[in-house]
C-alpha cells in the first residue's frame, strides 16, 4: 500500500528517518534515554532563544494535556485568565480553564477576523483582575494568523502575562524569547516540527515555574511536578512516551538541519502558495484573505453544489491516497488542506490533482 499524503495539520506525514528512529526500544530508567529526553529540551529551548531564562516541561498526551497542565500549574487559583479566542482552540483553552474551576473571560473575536490588539487592550484596562492573557499563535481551525508581536506588546505593558498556545505554529513561525515578552509557550510534537503524536511541551519562564508549587488541579498534569521530578531524576515522572520521545529527537535534528524555523517557514508557504493558486485553477476559493493566511492550514470554501457531501469527497479523494480534513466553521461550509508535514510543493499539486478529479468525477467541478 503506498503511504497516505496526509494534508492535514497533524498527526502529518513524517519522514522515513523519523519513523525509523521508532525502531528501538527505550527503558524509561535508562541514562540513554534520559540523556534523549534532555536533548530534546535542549533542543526545544534554542527554537525560542529560551536556553537562559526557560525551562522545557515536557507532557505525555496531545496537545490539549499540554494546555491543561499549563493553565492548570501557571494560573494561581487567585488569578483570571483571559482568553482571545477566533475559532475552536481559543473557545477549547476556555473551556478547559472553566471546567478546571479557574476564573475565565473570554474576548470573542469571532471565526474570521484576527484577535485586535487594541480590543485586548480596553479589556485589560477595564477589569484590573485579569492576571493572565492566553492566545493561539495561529488558530487552526481557520487557519487565522494572530498577531502575535503585538498581543505580547500590550500585554507586558499593562503588566498582564502571556500564555501562548503556537501549537500549529511552532517551529514555522518566528517565535523569540528576545523580542516577546511571554510566560509560556505550548507546543506538541506531531505539527510543524514534524514528529509523532504523544507528547506536548511547555516552554515556560523558569521564574514562573519555581512559583507554581502545588496549584495544580491534577496529580498527572502537574507541570510543577513533572519539572522537580526530571531534575531530580532525568526521568519523566509517569510512563514515557519512549518511542515519541525518540522520533521527536531525530525529526528536530532534520530540522534543524533543513535550516530550522526560516527553511521550515519557507516550505510551508511554498506549499501554501502552490495550493492556494492550484485551487483557484480548479474553481476553489480559499476562504481567508492572504493577509491573515498563516502558511498552515487553509480553509476553502466547498464547492456551491446542491448535491456536496463532504464525507463522500473525501472518501473518493482518499481512494487516490489523499487525506483532506473537515471544515470547522460553523456558518459556511468548507474544507481544509494542511501545508505542514514531510511534504513539498510536488506532493501538494498531487493533492490538488487529487481534489480536481474527484470534482470532474462528481461533476462539480465548477
Ligand atoms: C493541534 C492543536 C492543539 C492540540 O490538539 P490535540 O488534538 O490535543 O493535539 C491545540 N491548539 C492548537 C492551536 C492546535 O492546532
Amino acid at each position: 500500500m503506498q503511504a497516505p499524503l496526509l494534508l492535514t495539520p497533524g498527526p502529518l506525514v513524517t519522514s522515513a528517518l523519523t519513523k525509523s528512529a521508532m525502531q528501538h526500544d527505550w527503558g524509561s530508567w535508562d541514562s540513554d534515554f534520559n540523556a534523549l529526553t534532555a536533548r530534546v529540551g535542549q533542543r526545544l529551548l534554542a527554537i525560542i532563544d529560551g536556553a537562559d531564562n526557560y525551562t522545557c516541561v515536557p507532557m505525555q498526551g496531545s496537545g490539549t494535556f499540554a494546555v491543561e497542565a499549563a493553565i492548570g500549574s501557571l494560573l494561581p487559583q487567585s488569578g483570571k485568565l483571559l482568553v482571545l479566542a477566533n475559532g475552536a482552540y481559543g473557545l477549547r483553552m476556555a473551556q478547559l480553564t472553566r471546567q478546571i474551576g479557574r476564573q475565565v473571560m473570554v474576548a470573542d473575536f469571532g471565526e474570521t477576523s484576527p484577535v485586535d490588539p487594541a480590543v485586548l487592550r480596553r479589556y485589560l484596562e477595564a477589569d484590573e483582575s485579569i492576571t493572565h492573557v492566553g492566545v493561539i499563535h495561529c488558530e487552526t481551525s481557520t487557519g487565522i494568523l494572530n498577531p502575535i508581536e503585538a498581543i505580547a506588546g500590550e500585554t507586558a505593558s499593562l503588566g498582564r502575562k502571556l500564555i501562548i498556545d503556537s501549537m500549529s505554529a511552532f517551529g514555522a513561525l518566528p517565535l523569540s524569547a528576545r523580542n516577546l515578552p511571554f510566560e509560556a509557550v505550548i507546543g506538541s510534537s506531531n505539527k510543524c516540527l514534524e514528529g509523532v503524536p504523544g507528547m506536548g511541551f511547555v516552554l515556560v519562564r523558569t521564574e514562573a515555574l519555581e512559583q507554581a508549587e502545588g496549584r495544580s488541579h491534577s496529580l498527572s498534569l502537574d507541570l510543577y511536578a513533572q519539572w522537580r521530578y526530571m531534575q531530580k531524576t532525568g526521568q519523566w515522572r509517569y510512563t514515557p512516551p519512549t518511542h515519541v520521545v525518540a522520533a521527536f529527537d531525530s525529526a528536530i535534528a532534520q530540522y534543524e538541519a533543513e535550516g530550522g524555523q526560516p527553511a521550515r517557514l519557507a516550505r510551508y508557504r511554498a506549499n501554501c502558495e502552490t495550493l492556494i493558486a492550484g485551487l483557484k485553477d480548479i474553481g476553489l476559493a480559499s476562504f481567508l484573505p492572504a493577509e491573515i493566511q498563516a502558511p498552515i492550514i487553509v480553509t476553502v470554501h466547498a464547492p456551491k453544489h446542491p448535491a456536496w457531501n463532504f464525507n463522500e469527497f473525501y472518501q473518493r479523494v482518499k481512494a487516490r491516497g489523499v487525506i483532506l480534513y473537515p471544515g470547522k466553521l460553523t456558518a459556511v461550509e468548507t474544507f481544509r488542506v494542511g501545508c505542514i508535514g514531510a511534504i513539498d510543493s510536488s506532493d501538494m499539486r498531487r493533492g490538488l490533482a487529487a481534489i480536481a478529479a474527484v470534482l470532474d468525477e462528481m461533476g462539480m467541478r465548477q
